[in-house]
């Protein structure tokens, strides 16, 4: 079928545009003073254009690391939560269906996310809690290295060759186990390809081996 460019992005774009790396939460904590800011700021951009799922990334800047990192990142879901509640607009949804029924409904989606570990600490239990607050993905790490592993840094010079650590893989591990996805959009090279044969051990799946000159990190 031969269909014009125009054709084919307004196809592609029928559904609304996806995305998943958005710092919305950190955003709405730096405006904790104010009130409907979703609605006021952030919707008429979303509308303009066509946004139908946000993933909400949990993101805690260096310089609240370490000691306030959980309780920033508490405070940015509460203030996801309490946004939504302002607005008939959005849902904050754990699943596919709760996606589709908030599409169906005209509204916008949040998948609650996650853009390194910081928060977790060292400490594997606090995962669950998040998965209760609605947590169902997580990159381990941004582009800093963490307790769990290394970002793909910004620089050309590269990032450090080691994969992950004992607690990145125990976190992986738990992700599987609770059903929240593993995002690799940040991690380096090693972690990725470590995360990956992870992957392919415990699910006996057949991967391709990964382009890996091809993968740069996505910012
Ligand atoms: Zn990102």
């Amino acid at each position: 079928m031969n269909q014009s460019i125009e054709d084919q992005i307004e196809r592609l774009q029928a559904g609304g545009i996806i995305d998943m790396h958005f710092d919305l939460p950190m955003d709405l904590y730096e405006k904790r003073q104010r009130r409907e800011v979703l609605e006021t700021e952030f919707l008429p951009e979303f509308e303009s254009g066509n946004v139908s799922v946000v993933g909400a990334a949990i993101y805690i800047e260096d310089r609240y690391l370490p000691e306030a990192g959980l309780r920033i990142a508490l405070d940015q879901i509460a203030r996801l939560y309490s946004e939504t509640a302002t607005s008939e607009r959005f849902a904050i949804c754990k699943s596919f269906r709760e996606i589709q029924a908030a599409r169906e409904a005209g509204k916008i989606a949040f998948l609650i996310t996650m853009e390194g570990v910081e928060p977790l600490g060292t400490d594997l239990n606090q995962l669950r809690v998040f998965y209760e607050l609605g947590v169902r993905s997580i990159g381990l790490t941004h582009a800093r290295t963490n307790a769990a592993g290394h970002g793909g840094v910004f620089a050309a010079s590269g990032s450090p060759t080691e994969g992950l650590t004992p607690f990145g893989r125990e976190v992986v591990r738990e992700c599987e186990a609770l059903g929240i996805i593993i995002d690799l959009a940040h991690i380096n090279p090693a972690g990725f390809q470590e995360i990956l044969d992870h992957d392919k051990a415990a699910n006996r799946v057949t991967y391709k081996r990964p382009p890996l000159l091809r993968y740069r990190p996505q910012y």
